[in-house]
């Protein structure tokens, strides 16, 4: 990327344009930087289960029609490889597509009895408590449905995960300002002090041995982040290692 050189001793307007291109260059390298970064990292974690895949596929076809179990073992490994790599290119459009979005097409929801519907879903799927607990029966704000689904999904599918016991879900209006409150807490494994400001990177996992064999891809967070921000929320995480884990969620009434 090239650059005008700029000259301090003239403020003319030739400088003041100078410097406008200079900014949008600036710009322009730096999402021309993050994207190489992306194809990057999606390249990196699509090669590991490809690697999987072709290694598998090599036993197959050469043992798995003599030994069953070979085969057996080949067809399991390969399937699940199969399954992940489906996942992270899933969720790899769906940040993309949110990352260029700039307004959420936002709708009146009642809150509480939005997440019993999120709630059941995974219920049904793991089979575990989630308890939920709201301060009111109802509870309004306005908010992309589509995006407050994925988001409340994620974050209780995170506490499933890494946790053993019954999580919990809380509602309120938050005390201070107008919005609302969302806190996922479990008491599962914890983040590590020092990997706390990591999680919200793109594929970043606390021990990617650990979440392979739980399937996580590291771009679930990464994706809450980017529906907070459509919303003008925060998000925070407040976790103590072996213990367990609070995402705390803030979105504005508007
Ligand atoms: P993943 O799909 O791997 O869960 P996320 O982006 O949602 O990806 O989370 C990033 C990492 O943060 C996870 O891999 C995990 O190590 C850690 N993490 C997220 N939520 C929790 C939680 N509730 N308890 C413990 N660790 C968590």
């Amino acid at each position: 990327f090239r650059k005008i050189p700029l000259n301090p001793n003239t403020k003319d307007e030739l400088t003041a344009m100078a410097s406008t291109f200079n900014r949008m260059m600036d710009r322009i390298e730096d999402s021309f930087i993050r994207q190489k970064q992306f194809v990057s990292d999606a390249s990196h974690e699509l090669k590991t289960p490809l690697t999987i895949i072709e290694g598998y596929s090599s036993m197959l076809s050469r043992w798995g029609w003599k030994d069953q179990s070979i085969g057996l073992e080949a067809v399991d490994a390969i399937y699940t490889e199969a399954v992940h790599m489906k996942r992270i290119t899933q969720q790899l459009l769906e940040l993309a597509s949110i990352e260029n979005e700039q307004e959420p097409a936002k709708e009146r929801i009642e809150l509480v009895a939005f997440s019993e519907g999120c709630v059941a879903l995974l219920r049904k799927l793991y089979k575990r408590n989630i308890d939920v607990q709201s301060v009111s029966n109802e509870l309004y704000l306005r908010a992309d449905p589509l995006k407050l689904k994925q988001l409340l999904l994620i974050l209780l599918d995170n506490a499933l995960k890494y946790s053993q016991t019954d999580i919990r879900l809380t509602l309120s209006e938050h005390p201070q300002q107008r919005g609302v409150e969302i806190r996922v807490i479990d008491k599962g494994i914890g983040i590590p002090k020092d990997d706390l400001d990591r999680v919200f990177e793109r594929f970043y996992r606390v021990d990617s041995a650990r979440n392979r064999k739980s399937g996580g891809s590291g771009l679930g967070l990464s994706i809450a982040r980017n529906i907070i921000r459509l919303h003008q929320g925060t998000i925070e995480i407040v976790s103590d290692e072996h213990i367990g884990t609070e995402v705390i969620v803030f979105i504005p009434y508007e």
